[in-house]
């Protein structure tokens, strides 16, 4: 395990990629984060690979209604922290491991039209589980290992995709990586100040109990634990990666 760093927001150089597997993954990890790049006027572009389509356990709902209803609270989040239009890409929820192929394009298409200098994304590598057993859910991996792929080999790459080159989408490499989800995470950004923002982003997640009294204890203990592996009261956690 490298060192655990308190981290600047400042240090998170923009423009921002954010690429998460579900609706809610960027409240709850870096909600908080979002926000306060957002604040400094730092471009940030959300995407959501899912939209979460298969998310409830009543059989009385279809996968469109599902999915519409999650994009409706995934677009109430974002407005809390500040970001405008998430794009989704709309991959069924629970498939991702089987769509990397189409997957990758997009992602690759996303970072040369953004041009992002950081990327936040899941990390591929989470660890085994121990931690928090949602981190190994392949739909979570797969993105963070999708989307690792596109910003350090392929993007930069003219033989991958040349049909971009020809739209004119030129080759590119984002500078850092920050992962999410990590069971090793090194680099963390103190929230203190805006925590009740993303709470509020955060409850905005209905259809998935988002709003109960315990989902909010259960996100102060995350979080307050992050804070104090720092000595701050409140943090979020990422595992920095610098492609080289
Ligand atoms: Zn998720």
């Amino acid at each position: 395990m490298g060192n655990l760093r308190l981290g600047n927001i400042h240090e998170i150089p923009g423009p921002v990629l954010v690429v998460t597997a579900h609706p809610d993954d960027i409240e709850i990890h870096c909600g908080g984060t979002i926000v306060q790049l957002v604040a400094q006027g730092k471009d940030v572009t959300c995407v959501l690979c899912t939209s979460g389509n298969r998310g409830t356990d009543n059989p009385a709902m279809t996968m469109d209604e599902i999915g519409a209803t999650r994009e409706k609270e995934q677009r109430a989040a974002s407005e809390i922290l500040g970001v405008k239009n998430p794009k989704f890409l709309r991959h069924d929820d629970g498939d991702l491991a089987f769509t990397m192929p189409q997957l990758r394009e997009e992602i690759v298409r996303l970072i040369r039209e953004v041009r992002p200098q950081s990327v936040i994304t899941h990390d591929p590598y989470p660890g085994n589980g121990g931690q928090d057993s949602c981190s190994i859910y392949p739909d979570h991996t797969s993105v963070g290992m999708t989307t690792f792929e596109s910003a350090y080999i392929c993007a930069p790459g003219s033989l991958f995709y040349p049909e971009h080159l020809r739209e004119g989408l030129l080759p590119f490499k984002p500078s850092k990586m920050y992962l999410i989800m990590s069971a090793d995470p090194d680099f963390f950004i103190d929230i203190t100040d805006i925590w009740q923002t993303k709470l509020a982003a955060i409850r905005k997640h209905n259809s998935q109990g988002r709003y109960k009294p315990e989902n909010d204890h259960e996100m102060e203990r995350i979080n307050k634990e992050n804070g104090g592996r720092v000595g701050v009261e409140r943090a979020e956690a990422f595992r920095l990666l610098l492609p080289t």
